[in-house]
């Protein structure tokens, strides 16, 4: 008999294991639970995979840092690379799930599936979502046409690809869209429909490398509005930020005294991304801003908080704004 793929996974928290005191209280407390309680509380996954279990930490992901996410990087990579992986299930709080995923997936140096997974409702909740994902998630893992597919999370029977899903409801279990660019595909118990690859390059396609890498460098978001007050950019730049995304209005657009504060930082060498903060389509170049004129790069598919992580691991080397605007185009 063949045996059955070795799956890894590795908690990180979330409401995934959360807990609340009763099974109908609204209120919980995200990362109670450890990833081996999470992983007796799913029927079959033994059918699946041989599982393993790891926790790396116990956070809401409102908590994710990004010395916790390194760790998770080498983690993933330094087991991906042994013969006796054949791929890894992270589990993450839904808050900055798109985030971790995005970095993983500029990040990780192996083809091997990485899948991550959560929850909207706590482990003790009456209709807790995280076990069926779970599943889910190892189901996908383990199957060998997850190759080459870069970071994915599966949530309420989707897979989404790290470059495209975005949490759209604050709570409800449809909560993940691919707003831009569509779903790779669906999970029902187990069963796997694949609709289309990622479009875009990753994981150990990907330049990027955590090698030697402690910290990143300071990137900051502005989110705009109405009369946008520009002396934010100031505050951002004297406390270190080298680059900053604006979440535009519509198609990355900010008022003119935001503009003029920008263009006079992206002259001094500050990195100016245009995104936007509507929840969808694309920013693209010298629409209604002059990006020629103002070195500002354009977000293209990014979200603020995806841009922010790109732009975060291009900067850990000196760049030109063409190279950078060029990333944006390619991850
Ligand atoms: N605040 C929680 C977290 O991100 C929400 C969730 O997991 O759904 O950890």
């Amino acid at each position: 008999m063949k045996k059955l793929p070795h799956i890894t996974i590795l908690a990180t928290g979330g409401t995934i294991a959360g807990s609340a005191p009763s099974a109908t209280q609204p209120g919980y407390t995200s990362g109670k639970i450890d990833i081996q309680g999470m992983i007796q509380a799913v029927p079959d996954l033994e059918k699946l995979a041989r599982i393993e279990g790891e926790q790396i930490s116990n956070v809401g992901s409102q908590d994710m840092s990004f010395e916790i996410m390194i760790n998770l990087a080498r983690r993933i990579d330094t087991l991906l690379s042994t013969k006796e992986t054949d791929g890894v299930v992270v589990t993450h709080g839904t808050d900055t799930m798109e985030e971790t995923a995005f970095f993983l997936n500029l990040t990780i140096k192996s083809s091997k599936p990485v899948v991550m997974t959560g929850a909207m409702r706590p482990f003790t909740a009456l209709s807790a979502d995280g076990p069926l994902n779970l599943y889910n998630a190892v189901a996908v893992a383990a199957d060998p046409d997850a190759i080459e597919r870069g970071v994915m999370v599966v949530m309420n029977d989707r897979i989404h690809g790290a470059h495209s899903l975005s949490k759209t409801n604050t709570t409800s279990v449809e909560t993940f869209l691919s707003p831009v660019n569509g779903l790779m595909g669906t999970v029902i118990y187990g069963a796997i429909q694949y609709f289309r690859g990622p479009f875009r390059k990753h994981t150990h396609h990907s330049e990027f490398s955590l090698k030697k890498v402690t910290s990143l460098p300071r990137v900051d978001i502005m989110y705009a509005c109405a009369d946008m007050p520009p002396d934010l950019i100031d505050c951002s730049v004297a406390n270190g930020a080298v680059g900053i995304v604006i979440a535009g209005h519509g198609n990355g657009n900010m008022n003119k005294a935001t503009l003029q504060k920008a263009a006079k930082m992206a002259d001094r060498g500050i990195f100016i991304v245009r995104s936007s903060r509507v929840p969808t389509g694309t920013v693209g170049r010298n629409m209604e801003m002059d990006d020629d004129a103002n070195q500002f790069i354009a977000s293209d598919e990014l979200n603020p908080a995806k841009a922010r992580i790109l732009l975060m691991l291009a900067l850990l080397k000196e760049r030109s704004f063409q190279q950078v605007q060029d990333l944006f185009y390619t991850y």
